[in-house]
This record gives C-alpha cells, sequence and structure tokens, in this order.
C-alpha cells in the first residue's frame, strides 16, 4: 500500500520509522525515499554533480509552515535553482 505525499503528490511506500523533516513539510515515505536519492548521490560523483539542485527542488516542493526560517529557506532554495538555469542559459 502506497501513501501519498501532501506537500508533493508522490506516492512512495510508507516509511518504517515516520521519521521526516523538522519544518519542511513531507509525508515520512516521501522524506525516506528523499533520503535515499540523496544516498546515492553521494555515493556517485556523476549523481553529486546535480546534488544541489535535487535538495532546491525537494525543499521548494516541500515548504511548511510560513515562519521566518521557513520563508529565508524557501527564498534561498528558489534563488539557487533560478540562479542554476540563469547560468544554463534556460530561464527567462
Ligand atoms: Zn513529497
Amino acid at each position: 500500500m502506497l501513501e501519498k505525499c501532501h506537500s508533493c503528490g508522490a506516492e512512495t511506500p510508507p516509511s518504517p520509522t515516520g521519521v521526516t523533516h523538522a519544518y519542511l513539510d513531507a509525508s515520512p515515505g516521501c522524506w525516506a525515499r528523499y533520503g535515499e536519492v540523496l544516498a546515492r548521490e553521494y555515493a556517485n560523483a556523476q549523481y553529486f554533480a546535480v546534488h544541489s539542485i535535487t535538495v532546491d527542488a525537494y525543499s521548494v516542493q516541500h515548504p511548511g509552515h510560513p515562519t521566518p526560517q521557513e520563508i529565508n529557506s524557501l527564498n534561498l532554495h528558489l534563488a539557487s535553482l533560478y540562479a542554476h538555469y540563469q547560468k544554463s542559459g534556460r530561464a527567462t
């Protein structure tokens, strides 16, 4: 049985631990899959080349409650994504 992440809509197997991030609003299953992606990036230099995009995109897809910390974090991740795509010529 899959559970749906209330932030991004991904359907994932339930996490056996139920652990999620302190202020990103992800389901435990989605958070666990994200951890698996990060583990692959840390283990493979080719995957690690896009690590910052992974972190920024996941963070933007899982905004938490609008606290000053979360708003600042979201702004930084959005600016980082914009800078990446601006640099690559894909932003307009
Ligand atoms: Zn999610």
